[in-house]
């Protein structure tokens, strides 16, 4: 499970020696030493290297060995690294950020039922609508290397997949057997009947049908649903619907079902994603977290998120940061929509107050985290931090603004985007910035988006995605039939 695979590598991370350690930081003051310093199989030089670690925010080079960093710094010291046989990769200035990671998105979702012509379709429908049809085994493995693909082209080098059934799991392992998969993963597996597919109950069968896979590398963890969506007023909300639906949705789990679930998944170490949409459905999953985080006495558990959040009560914005719980948020759809269908189900001053509350949870001290939810919206990560940073849709400004209070910082995003993602997924030990010891994961961008202006932000190209010290993007073309598909998504804007 993802916490204990993170236990295992802090354990190798900080194995070094601690003599040694002093004895590198006396003579080299400004280079993180791991204790796997002498030699680099590739330099990168030249860059503007936004690090996400705050012990050295920025770096000019990086040196990469067996798959990670060796050192982060200045050129000359970076450069010191090189030995006969040493790839230089000069990058010319661009700016470089650590790997993206998307905490929640559906490549799993996308490989049963795929290469639909109307991408962006609600789950909800797809599924009453196809939900007799999945597809053939090769055909979700080929879909799973076409999710990766697109995600690459994105710049990330890591995800959650919110949702993994375990009859997908021979299709991930065949994708990992062909070195097909680009990103480290964490697999989030749904944990009661669902769809009237086999689903496990327990968190000991989960465990055992986990084992019989063989999928080095890969993260687990249990995905439940606390409710529904806004759309079709299945969200559960402290305050009725406007009218005319007037009612206050409903939970997907009975509470004490819930709580149940979650103190036994918590007790086993397994982190959980929720999906909590409406207030009550929030308020409901961290009643619930609570009892879990009481149960065991305060000691640390795994990292849990609650995926959407999309409402949260002023009184429960502290309560993400005091339970450690992280709130995961859509930030694609923090822009205006002309097939805009939230205001009428909850009316413009909740939405102005409270929709995607990015800024209110941030200053309340939660760890928030970003997702796109693919492909029911955009994986774009830079229209994504564009709404959320300016609360607009790209390219359209007579849409006006959807709840500007809840604007957050670019450089904030930038963080949701990568070091804090990774921490939601429980893999901040190993990736989700430029430090020395972690996965060598970067992405090179065309403009500098922390100098231009933010108008550009969402024209902003990968220019290469580098994944465990490997180029996997190129900055080359997505197939047209993928390209047509993300084009589509970006189209459709917010308009769920
Ligand atoms: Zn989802």
């Amino acid at each position: 499970m993802g916490g204990q695979r993170q236990a295992n590598e802090r354990k190798r991370v900080v194995r070094a020696p601690a003599l040694l350690l002093a004895l590198l930081s006396a003579v080299l003051p400004s280079t993180r030493a791991t204790g796997e310093e002498g030699s680099a199989e590739t330099i990168f030089l030249n860059g503007r290297f936004y690090t996400a670690d705050d012990q050295r925010p920025w770096a000019e080079a990086v040196a990469v060995r067996g798959g990670r960093f060796v050192r982060v710094g200045g050129t000359a010291e970076v450069r010191a690294l090189a030995r006969p046989g040493t790839r230089l990769v000069d990058l010319r200035g661009r700016l470089v950020l650590p790997g993206l990671v998307d905490a929640h998105t559906h490549p799993s979702l996308e490989a049963r039922y795929p290469y639909q012509p109307w991408p962006g379709f609600p789950f909800a429908q797809l599924r009453r609508k196809l939900s007799r049809f999945p597809a053939p085994e090769w055909v979700r493995v080929r879909a799973l290397a076409d999710s990766t693909r697109i995600l690459s082209a994105y710049g990330f080098t890591a995800f959650g997949d919110g949702r993994t059934r375990l009859d997908q799991l021979g299709a991930w392992e065949a994708l990992i057997r062909q070195g097909g998969l680009h990103q480290h993963a964490v697999l989030f597996v749904p944990v009661r009947v669902d769809s009237g597919l086999p689903a496990p109950t327990r968190p000991a069968q989960l465990r055992e049908e986990l084992a019989r896979h063989r999928l080095p590398g890969v993260g687990f963890g249990a995905k439940l649903f606390v409710d529904g969506y806004l759309q079709g007023e299945t969200a559960s909300l402290e305050e009725p619907y406007e009218p005319p639906g007037g009612g206050r949705g409903r939970l997907a789990t009975p509470v004490a079902e819930l709580e149940r679930e979650v103190e036994e998944l918590d007790h086993a170490g397994i982190p959980m994603q929720l999906h909590a949409i409406g207030d009550h459905a929030v308020r409901t999953a961290l009643d619930a977290l609570a009892r879990a985080v009481a149960a065991r006495g305060g000691r640390p558990g795994p990292q849990h998120a609650i995926i959407h959040a999309r409402l949260v009560r002023e009184e429960d914005l502290p309560r993400f940061g005091r339970l450690g719980v992280a709130a995961v948020l859509d930030a694609f759809l923090a822009q205006p929509s002309p097939e805009d269908g939230i205001t009428p189900e909850i009316g413009p001053e909740r939405r102005d107050e409270r929709y995607l509350a990015f800024r209110k949870l941030v200053d309340a001290g939660a760890l928030v985290g970003v997702c796109s939810d693919w492909p029911s919206a955009s994986m774009n990560p830079f229209h994504a931090m564009y709404a959320a940073v300016t609360r607009r849709s790209p390219g359209h400004p007579e849409r006006g603004t959807l709840g500007p209070a809840n604007a957050v910082p670019l450089e904030r995003m930038i963080r949701a985007y990568t070091i804090d993602n990774a921490r939601v997924l429980g893999i901040a030990g190993e990736a989700g910035s430029i430090t020395a010891g972690k996965w060598a994961d970067l992405v090179v961008l065309d403009r500098d988006i922390l100098r231009r202006p933010i108008e550009e932000l969402p024209d902003t190209r990968v220019v290469a995605t580098v994944f465990e010290g490997r180029t996997v993007y190129d900055g080359s073309a997505l197939p047209w039939y993928l390209a047509r598909s993300e084009a589509r998504l970006l189209e459709i804007g917010n308009g769920r």
